[in-house]
């Protein structure tokens, strides 16, 4: 291509929304163009990426016997109604009506559709397993999009759907797509991470995020710093600690506490440490409240109290409901006393002698015990991992770091299936509910995790099999015959070979056009100058090693074609 035919806004501007790097450096290098909020337009050389990554998702999905569909974008309510998210999925479901009043939605994600089709045409044993994906549009109605193409409205996305007829099947559907995954990622040249993520009823692990690491990253990966535990907050277990020798129980004691509520204030009034005291959390499980208690210096995790009570619906309870519960209001809430079922962080097991609420305004209670003074609670693994905690496999220290999710395996059993009727004969005639599984990759949000992980102070440095382009030649003169000439047989020689090249035919000074290339991140440059030429020679340089070879006019085209097939 030739940079003057091309249409290739680079620039210095950055809009005042773009925090990150990546959103910066894809405005600046003319990727793409922002239409309205979370909306954008990919521009020539953003969509070259674009299909560069989809084309690597494509093979791999082929190789792993997934087959490509493509489905509709718009989707009807019926179908959601079906599955029970028309209800459920809340407001980033577009949702809209024809004509004729029907209902609508944009499609964020695609089960029920599939489901749908699958239920329709599989009917018996012989049919499954089957592997079915598409690269499609998406729309979510995000409530805060932000980072560009990273968290936008509308956007790129691979998503397969497995379909088998027992457990083991979709077990070795779900290991096929990890494994694909692994492939498509490391084919991009990336650093990343498959964590263990929350897969709510279904548990095991039969759920992972791939995540690309990045210290701008939205998601904390939970490490361990000596096995290979990975997992992300929601799902990071944390490991039961050696039960305490049991303490003397002191007598029970209330205590006026005007105005003390958070832990840090019951701390300094009552000169105790958090780890003495008992967080009473209430919460609305589907409708019933339900005390969550955990020690002073830790957190709820919310995902590990839905999953062990079984709920839908987990939020913190209403200020009504917290007076029900406790009969005083929200701050002073204890196991002492109160109405509800008691669930509690393991960490609390063996305890004794604990500082909480008193369920009475401006009151705290010291030395309660359970068993003697409110019941013994249920106990379960409640609490959120901190760094530093012991690792759940080996003990050994967690840390965490920072990531960005790009894709996402889950065994979704037949949550679907059943809902949806998608059944089939088996071996014996017996009516069964097909297994599922999805596999959703983010194609926009991968190309933005690329350039977090890719870039330097002059612009973004494309991995090759990413790369919108392979090489770029610049004559560092148009109005110099002998430098064009060797320019434009270089550029034939190259597009005869079928390298991807521009050729920077610009009249622009040396320096401009050197800014461009580093800018767009072109693996390879070329550059034609007098000086060299007078020798018969030109310069290559890489762009991500900075290293610049001079070479003869003859050797160029057996060098570059080496090391593009080296993969550099
Ligand atoms: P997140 O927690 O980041 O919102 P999600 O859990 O909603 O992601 P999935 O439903 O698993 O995401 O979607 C599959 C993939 O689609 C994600 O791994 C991510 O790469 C991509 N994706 C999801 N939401 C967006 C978005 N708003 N913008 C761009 N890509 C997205
Ligand atoms: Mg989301």
């Amino acid at each position: 291509m030739r940079y003057s035919e091309m249409f290739l806004p680079t620039g210095r501007e950055v809009p005042s929304d773009a925090e990150l790097i990546s959103h910066q450096l894809m405005i600046r290098a003319g990727m793409m163009r922002k239409l309205t909020s979370g909306i954008y337009s990919y521009l020539p050389l953003g969509y070259r990426v674009i299909r560069k990554f989809e084309q690597i998702v494509r093979e791999e999905m082929n190789r792993a016997g997934a087959q490509e569909v493509f489905l509709p974008m718009v989707q009807p309510s019926e179908l959601w109604q079906e599955s029970g998210r028309w209800v459920h999925y809340g407001k980033e479901l577009l949702r809209f009506r024809d004509r004729h009043e029907r209902e609508y939605c944009l499609g964020p994600t695609h089960e029920e559709v599939i489901t749908d089709l699958v239920r329709n045409e599989i009917k018996t044993y012989r049919q499954l397993p089957r592997n079915l994906y598409q690269i499609q549009t998406k729309f979510r109605d995000e409530i805060r999009p932000r980072f560009g193409v990273m968290r936008c409205r509308e956007f790129g996305m691979k998503d397969a759907y497995s379909f088998d007829a027992d457990e083991a099947g979709a077990e070795a559907s779900y290991r096929k797509m990890f494994e694909a995954y692994n492939r498509i990622f490391t084919r991009c040249g990336l650093k990343f991470r498959p964590v263990e993520a929350d897969s709510g009823s279904i548990g095991g692990s039969f759920s992972h995020e791939f995540m690309v690491t990045a210290d701008s990253g939205e998601d904390a990966i939970v490490l361990c710093g000596t096995c290979q535990y990975a997992a992300n907050l929601e799902k990071a277990e944390v490991a039961a600690a050696a039960a305490q020798a049991a303490a003397a129980a002191l007598p029970l004691e209330e205590v006026h506490t005007p105005g003390v509520r958070t832990i840090e204030e019951v701390c300094g009034y009552l000169k105790v440490k958090p780890e003495q005291v008992v967080k009473t959390l209430i919460y609305d499980a589907d409708g019933t409240a339900v005390a969550v208690l955990v020690r002073g210096d830790h957190e709820v995790n919310e995902a590990k109290v839905r999953n062990f009570l079984g709920c839908g619906v987990l939020e913190l309870a209403s200020d009504e409901m917290i007076v029900k519960a406790t009969g005083s209001p929200r701050g002073f809430a204890g196991a002492v006393g109160i109405k509800t079922r008691i669930v509690a962080d393991h960490a609390l097991r063996g305890g004794a002698n604990w500082v909480m609420g008193a369920n009475r305004e401006d009151y705290h209670l010291r030395n309660a015990n359970p068993g003697r003074d409110y019941p013994d609670p249920e106990f379960a693994d409640l609490r959120a991992i901190r760094e530093g905690d012991p690792c759940p496999r080996c003990g050994g220290e967690i840390r965490f770091v920072r990531g960005i999710e790009v894709g996402h395996v889950f065994k979704l059993g037949t949550k679907y299936s059943k809902a949806m009727r998608a059944v089939y004969l088996d071996r014996d005639g017996q009516e069964k509910t097909m297994i599922m599984g999805c596999y959703g990759i983010g194609i926009g949000r991968t190309v933005a995790a690329a350039i977090e992980q890719n870039h330097d102070a002059d612009g973004i440095v494309w991995p090759l099999p990413l790369a919108p382009y392979a090489v770029i030649i610049t004559p560092t003169n148009v109005n110099e015959q002998p430098l064009m000439e060797a320019a434009e047989r270089i550029y034939s020689g190259l597009v005869q070979k079928g390298v991807e090249v521009i050729l920077d035919d610009r009249d622009e000074r040396a320096g401009v056009k050197f800014k461009d290339a580093d800018l767009i991140g072109i693996p390879w440059r070329v550059t034609v100058g007098p000086k060299k030429l007078a020798e018969g020679k030109v310069e290559v340089k890489c762009r991500r090693t900075a290293e610049v070879s001079s070479l003869p006019l003859a050797e160029v085209e057996g060098f570059l074609q080496a090391r593009i097939g080296e993969g550099i």
